[in-house]
């Protein structure tokens, strides 16, 4: 097979969402292969989540990182890791992920997975919510702690992250609540004795228009993910009416992750000026096929509104399969872009450096307003 891969000289990616890493690593291989899925049941018996594009792109990728052959049987790859410990495997591997600024949203357990790097904060608005309704458990004391505490994180943060496509689906009323409709609901769920897991649909819509006002970029997880959710409810074209209500805050739109429906979020990106698509998550799980689905991105999405992320959790393997297998994926599409006479070489390297991080820095405001 001949596959024209283009040279590029790439910036230090920026990895526009990622989580952190546990810093004691997994116990064992049924928990290293917990984080190789976004399933949260055990693999069906006698089957592995090693075998599975993101399985085989551990093997590949990050083996020769760790000293053993690409392609190596899980168990070798294992041994070897654990004979180096986890704190020296992970300092291996962080380091020829080659991201050079992390943005980390701050819901999930884990450490930062800087070493040199840049970290900023993306701060979860459903786990702030949770937080508040934990110390502030009555509706106007909630409401009033809940907008200090948005205002306090937009601050110090680069952005905010909603689930609401877990917590009830993106079929939501795409307008504010109105004051009455806000009380009740708040009423309603912290005095439900669960306060613990924010599901109430207007409570989420509020969250997100209290994000949007304070002017920093909000990502909104659409697209595959955990069974949380329901997949067909995460179709970012549920949010258009949201999109063109939010338009006049200012309030830009990172629609993450996308996959099965990275082509609608290029689409919404296309059409509306504050929205702009992700790639991360889909390019580790899709493996030796991140190609396409970066090539279908490519389709409509505005190259200064496409923006890399690895969307690591837990594991240091997905920031460098991640970072490995998008620098890849890039290097082949736009190598057949320029080989095919489509695309001028200059231009194929601006855009992979917009990608990369370019897109990122303007958009966080990371090299100051
Ligand atoms: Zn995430």
């Amino acid at each position: 097979v001949t596959v024209t891969e283009l040279t590029l000289e790439l910036p230090a990616l920026v990895d526009q969402h990622c989580h952190g890493v546990l810093a004691g690593g997994p116990a064992g291989r049924a928990a290293f292969e917990a984080l190789l899925t976004e399933s949260d049941a055990p693999p069906a018996p006698g089957t592995s989540f090693f075998d599975t594009q993101l399985g085989f792109a551990v093997r590949r990728w990050c083996a020769p990182v760790l000293g053993v052959p690409p392609h190596c049987p899980p168990e070798e790859y294992l041994a070897r890791r654990a004979r180096l410990g986890t704190a020296e495997s992970t300092r291996l591997l962080l380091r020829a992920a080659g991201i050079g600024t992390y943005l980390m949203d701050t819901g999930l357990p884990g450490d930062a997975p800087a070493s040199g790097a840049a970290v900023h904060t993306l701060v979860r608005l459903e786990t702030l919510a949770e937080r508040v309704a934990a110390t502030a458990p009555r509706a106007d004391a909630y409401l009033a702690a809940l907008g200090a505490a948005i205002e306090r994180a937009a601050r110090t943060a680069v952005g905010f992250k909603s689930v609401a496509a877990y917590r009830h689906g993106l079929d939501l009323d795409p307008a504010p609540p109105a004051p009455a409709e806000l009380w009740t609901a708040t009423d309603r769920w912290l005095t439900s004795g669960d306060r613990g897991r924010l599901t109430e649909p207007v409570l989420l819509r509020h969250l997100l228009w209290s994000a949007a006002r304070t002017g920093l970029p909000l990502q909104l997880h659409t697209g595959f993910g955990d069974p949380d959710g329901r997949l067909h409810r995460a179709d970012p074209l549920l949010l258009t009416d949201f999109i063109r209500a939010v338009r006049p805050t200012g309030c830009r739109l990172v629609l993450l992750h996308g996959y099965p429906y990275h082509r609608n979020a290029g689409y919404l990106a296309a059409v509306y000026p504050h929205v702009y698509a992700d790639l991360g998550l889909a390019v580790g799980h899709t493996g030796a096929r991140a190609e396409a689905v970066l090539g279908e991105l490519l389709e409509l999405t505005p190259f200064g509104k496409l923006l890399f992320s690895t969307d690591a959790y837990g594991l240091p393997e997905l920031y460098l399969v991640g970072a490995v297998l998008f620098r890849r994926a890039l290097a082949r599409v736009l190598g057949r872009f320029t080989a095919d006479g489509s695309w001028s070489r200059d231009d194929a390297e601006r855009v992979a450096a917009l990608v990369a991080a370019g897109n990122a820095r303007r958009l966080y405001g990371l090299d100051g307003p």
